[in-house]
């Protein structure tokens, strides 16, 4: 993992260092392992390679050395560059560009996401090939009669491509007209869905991990038919939720990627709670609180229809009295039942308790109790009733069981769908939502 500092670079607010470390993590969420990292400065491009002779040799060397299945450069490469590269190293080179579409092209779930991350895909080949198309004709002076083989096997290429992208273009328009319905349509799982959003390192896989790695729930049918970055997880109170894992927010996204990453944040729209990871150990916490929020807004994730929980995370880093001071409030908010952050450490796992018990109260907060009562003979419904909802209560008479459901606003209104009027739902008269924090 190279990455390029450029020397000229007026935006010195993030620091190289967390730059070079974003994108180690960018390369873990594809499950490659960084064997070295490190920077290159420059002050002026090389139009060859981009970084300097030194450089490429000692990188030669190193390559030689680790034998590495690529080298990733954390900067833009051109075509040529890219080439160069990777005859200097004899290694496969991939750019920033192309890792995050490497990325999205893994995490994009929906229909919509796998277009829109093709569609960048194309687009990005696509002007690779003009570029080696037009290198290629300097290199042979440009002489004009008809094109040569390699000519017209880029020109054949080019054609082709741009027939792939604008089918997509015109799948896509289809897709966002039919949108909601496959939203619905894919809302089968009967557990709650937390999403754990955030800027890259903020440490959302980390807590993934640790939030789900005691769990055996792999065996349970259900989990195991879904990906890789969502996973089951039991709450203090017995509630099971599915906690679904992000690609992050990435500083200085290239922008032809804007629309494939909204497209991977899609199943965020269908979060019923969504856990904001912030490195609060990180110089630009706030700018990046802000950007987040900013974005959620614009994928119309509206605050007031969605819970939003703050995870202060990191802060084993901060000082000490800083730190206890928040596992204090956390502990506050704990017994008062209050409060929509909380300050936790995936790494020590200080504060996680604290944060599965939010959890709980913020879900349970939003369900309210059935009653089913069904007939004797009534044995699938029994089964889709335990399948479906968490069953609190279970009585059997001859004349029929009657179950008591702890139940979600989208749980109920399956259940309703499903057994019409042998549902009852119980009015209680404890408050829907704690709030403030
Ligand atoms: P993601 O990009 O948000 O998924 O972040 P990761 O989970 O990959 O974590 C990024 C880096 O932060 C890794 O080096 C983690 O070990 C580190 N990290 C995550 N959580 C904590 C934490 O609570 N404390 C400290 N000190 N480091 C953490
Ligand atoms: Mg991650």
């Amino acid at each position: 993992m190279l990455h390029v500092a450029r020397k000229t670079n007026t935006d010195a607010s993030r620091s190289e260092k967390s730059r070079l470390e974003e994108a180690i993590a960018l390369t873990a969420a594809i499950g490659l392992e960084v064997a070295h990292g490190l920077i290159a400065s420059i002050a002026k491009p090389t139009p060859a390679t981009l970084i300097g002779t030194g450089k490429v040799q000692e990188i030669k060397a190193l390559c030689a050395d680790l034998e590495p299945e690529v080298v990733i450069v954390n900067a833009a490469l051109t075509p040529v560059q890219q080439r160069n590269l990777e005859r200097a190293w004899s290694s496969k080179v991939l750019d920033r560009t192309a890792l995050i579409l490497e990325i999205f092209g893994e995490r994009a779930h929906t229909r919509e996401g796998r277009l829109q991350v093709e569609l960048a895909h194309l687009t990005y080949q696509r002007s690779r090939l003009v570029r080696s198309w037009t290198h290629l004709e300097r290199q042979r002076g440009g002489f004009g009669f008809l094109g040569g083989p390699g000519e017209t096997q880029i020109e054949t290429d080019r054609r082709l491509i741009g027939e792939r992208i604008a089918k997509i273009k015109g799948e896509l328009e289809e897709v966002k007209r039919t949108r909601s319905l496959h939203r619905r349509a894919r809302k089968r799982v009967p557990y709650p869905i937390v999403a754990l959003v955030g800027y890259t390192n903020a440490g959302k896989s980390t807590l993934f991990n640790r939030l789900t790695s005691a769990e055996v729930l792999a065996k349970d049918m259900l989990f195991a038919t879904l990906d890789p970055t969502m996973r089951g997880l039991k709450l203090p109170s017995g509630r099971r939720i599915i906690l679904s894992d992000t690609v992050g927010f990435i500083a200085d996204l290239p922008t032809q990627l804007v629309a494939a990453f909204r497209a991977t944040l899609e199943e965020v729209l269908e979060a019923d709670l969504i856990l904001h990871v912030r490195d609060l150990a990180h110089e630009e916490s706030d700018a990046q609180k802000a950007d987040v929020v900013k974005i959620l807004k614009e994928l119309g994730i509206d605050e007031d229809e969605r819970i939003i929980v703050e995870v202060l995370n990191k802060i084993d880093l901060l000082e000490s009295d800083v730190r206890q001071s928040l596992l204090s409030r956390n502990r506050a908010k704990d017994a008062m039942q209050t409060g929509e952050s909380v300050a936790v450490s995936a790494l020590t796992s200080e504060g996680l308790e604290s944060l599965l018990k939010l959890l709980d109260r913020l879900l349970g907060s939003r369900e309210q109790t059935l009653r089913l009562s069904l007939t004797p003979d009534d044995g699938a419904g029994l089964a889709w009733a335990h399948a479906n909802g968490r069953v609190l209560e279970r009585r059997s008479t001859e004349k029929g069981t009657y179950l008591v459901i702890a139940a979600d606003p989208p749980t109920i209104e399956k259940f309703t769908a499903r057994f019409g009027r042998q549902i009852k739902i119980v009015e209680e008269d404890q408050p829907r939502r704690a709030i403030s924090s």
